[in-house]
Order: structure tokens, then C-alpha cells, then sequence
């Protein structure tokens, strides 16, 4: 049984905590905001802790990095 805790240190190992800042965890999601949009968007991002999809996917799409 996987409980949260050990399924956070697997999203801590991510790459994308280079780029995000964990807010919480809710049950299999974590909240995040992005270090790379401009702090006054304010704009947090969940997604599910065994798929950074979203994440990686707003990384590709905005263009908060470039
Ligand atoms: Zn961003």
C-alpha cells in the first residue's frame, strides 16, 4: 500500500520540481506554481502526483520559460 507520503517523495524526485513550487497535496494531486510565470499571474496548476503531464505540458505550451 502506497500511502501519501511515499508517493510525495516520488514527486520530489521529479524534474519538475526545478520548475515548480509544491503548494499541497491532495490526495493523489499536488498543486503547484510555476517559478517560471511571472509571480503576479498568481496561476497554480494541480496535477495527478503519478503523471506530471500537465506540467510538463504547460512548460511546452506557455511561454512562461522563454
Ligand atoms: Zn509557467
Amino acid at each position: 500500500m502506497a500511502d501519501s507520503k511515499q508517493i510525495e517523495n516520488s514527486f520530489e524526485r521529479s524534474v519538475f520540481t526545478e520548475f515548480f513550487t509544491k503548494i499541497e497535496i491532495d490526495n493523489k494531486n499536488v498543486r503547484v506554481r510555476c517559478k517560471l510565470c511571472p509571480p503576479a499571474t498568481k496561476q497554480t496548476y494541480s496535477c495527478a502526483l503519478n503523471s506530471t503531464a500537465n506540467l510538463k505540458k504547460h512548460l511546452q505550451c506557455s511561454s512562461c520559460g522563454t
